[in-house]
């Protein structure tokens, strides 16, 4: 089994779409329609576990509490919703100090990660194994401005947000033992990685403008996660390799950039398609005080398709060597 093929039967068993219910599994988050409500509810979770998503030898408590809140906020703003509240559940080990206990709840609830939204509730247990955090986030969004993973078409253009593989060459730099490094780029690796921002701005605006016709957020990597978004839209996609925004610093400290680009994930950035006849005009209008987008590529009509266009024209696949918990 691996994520995709578990997440498939759940969807098979469980899925369900009803007056109330407008999405369940399978998107970033689902989408429910209180009665009589004038906004759709969305709601997502996500779990950080000691030694599979962390260690704690590399990150504060605080930046665990921003991580924590920052990855669910971040499916949020892949369907363009503002970020309300949310809970958390916490399993700890005995023993645990105070401050650690204050230091992770500043963290979830740090204004620049939380970005507005509220904790109102969780749940607390000890842990004989590591730390267990479990956060669920609901957002509100106007009934016509929810972007899902399908909608996209055949020649669209595709765009990211931000640069890809940042993250992943901060975890790379971790693992070689370099916890406090002394440059800018290498210390903006490691934020990224530890306590990343949700690009829930660039989400609600995306979302609000009328020209995107999918999206999601970037979580397991490029090759893993566009697959996902031209399965739900039923198309296929070639990526340009030369106009991949990969961080080009990396190379200097001896890891492949392109690599940690396509395959690393944990980057949080949005992935997103425009139709090919706006897309000009969606470039000129898209605020400059936002993230920075980048034209990777385009929808294909051939669905059993992902293709990456190497810099000398070569199509090749491109195989998901993405993040799988299970792989
Ligand atoms: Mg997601």
């Amino acid at each position: 089994m691996n994520e995709n093929r578990i997440v498939q039967l759940l969807k098979s068993r469980y899925s369900r779409r009803s007056v109330s219910i407008k999405k369940g599994i399978g998107d970033d988050a689902a989408v429910i329609r209180p009665r009589g409500a004038s906004e759709y509810l969305l709601i997502t979770s996500d779990m950080l576990l000691e030694g599979v998503d962390f260690r704690v030898e590399w990150t504060t408590p605080l930046q665990l509490g921003q991580k924590a809140i920052a990855v669910n906020l971040s499916d949020l703003a892949a369907m363009g919703a503002r970020p309300r509240a949310f809970t958390v559940s916490l399993a700890v080990t005995r023993g645990i100090s105070e401050r650690w206990i204050r230091d992770f709840y500043d963290g979830l609830t740090d204004p620049k990660h939380s970005m507005g939204a509220h904790l109102i509730g969780g749940d607390l247990s000890s842990s004989r194994g590591g730390i267990s955090i479990s956060v669920t986030a609901l957002g509100e969004s106007l009934e016509r401005k929810v972007l899902y993973r399908h909608g996209g078409r055949a020649g669209d253009i595709v765009y990211v947000t931000g640069v890809l593989g940042r993250s992943a060459a901060g975890l790379k730099l971790l693992q070689k033992s370099i916890v406090h490094p002394r440059t800018e780029p290498q210390r903006a690796a490691l934020r990224s990685h530890l306590s990343p921002l949700p690009r829930c701005e660039a989400g609600l605006w995306l979302a609000q403008s009328g020209f995107v016709r999918c999206m999601m957020d970037l979580s397991d990597g490029l090759s893993a996660d566009l697959p996902r978004m031209c399965a739900a839209s039923g198309v296929g996609a070639e990526i340009d390799e030369a106009h991949i925004p990969v961080l080009d610093e990396s190379r200097g400290w001896g890891f492949n950039p392109l690599q940690l680009a396509l395959h690393g994930g944990e980057d949080y950035e949005l992935l997103f398609a425009v139709s090919k006849r706006k897309a000009d005009l969606f470039e000129k209008v898209y605020p400059s005080n936002l993230p920075r987008v980048t034209r990777v590529g385009r929808l294909i009509s051939d669905a059993s398709k992902i293709l990456m266009i190497s810099e000398s024209g070569r199509r090749f696949r491109l195989l998901d060597q993405g993040f799988d918990h299970f792989r």
